[in-house]
């Protein structure tokens, strides 16, 4: 999809990961740009789970290599990314999604495991965790499921997709005066605005 850059040419990174794995498809130039995808290679998708391995978990002994089970790891994260661009988009205008992508995301968080341990007293309060991600379907999983969290949870009211034109970015409305997902979208929308006044202004 698009020619390819790097993760770091994002244009929004820190998002929600779900977001954030969206989002590394996006326009370069504005209106009349060009679809732009930062994940074609294993090595695009070992930057991008390093880049959260704070909300993920830092993949261990099994990073994302050049060969075929590195680019089946990238084909299955750009997948549950398509699906999740489509889920997204349903969700801000309202519409249900495709049972097939609900079915593959479900599938896949469903890979998710977490646990709940007795404390160390044998009795109280019981310990939650879940396990450090092995390997890139593991992230994937942990991806998956923070988007069934997000797509269920209070943040759905604040997921937005941007509105500058030719932007395809979703975000989440964490503060009131967030209309646009960067500042970038928000500066080119009020350029536009002011040139398309200029251009009414200096019409007969
Ligand atoms: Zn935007």
């Amino acid at each position: 999809m698009g020619v390819s850059a790097g993760v770091t040419e994002m244009p929004v990174r820190g998002e929600h990961p779900a977001l954030d794995l969206v989002n590394t498809v996006f326009v370069r130039g504005g209106l009349r740009g060009q679809l732009v995808d930062a994940l074609t290679r294993p090595a695009d998708l070992a930057e991008w789970i390093a880049g959260h391995s704070a909300s993920l978990g830092p993949l261990g002994s099994d990073p994302v290599a050049d060969d075929d089970a590195g680019r089946a790891a990238l084909a299955s994260f750009t997948d549950l990314r398509d699906r999740l661009r489509r889920l997204l988009t349903a969700a801000v205008r309202g519409e249900a999604a495709d049972p097939a992508d609900v079915a593959a995301v479900n599938l896949a968080a469903r890979e998710h495991t977490d646990w709940t341990a007795l404390p160390a007293a044998g009795y109280g309060a019981p310990e939650h965790g879940t396990d450090a991600p092995r390997t890139p379907d593991a992230v994937r999983a942990r991806t998956a499921r923070a988007a069934v969290d997000l797509l269920t949870g209070p943040a759905l009211e604040l997921l937005r997709a941007c509105p500058a034109p030719g932007c395809v970015l979703f975000y989440l409305r964490t503060h009131p005066r967030r209309e646009w997902c960067s500042p970038g979208c928000g500066t080119r929308v009020r350029v536009a605005r002011h040139s398309r006044r200029r251009g009414e202004g200096a019409a007969p």
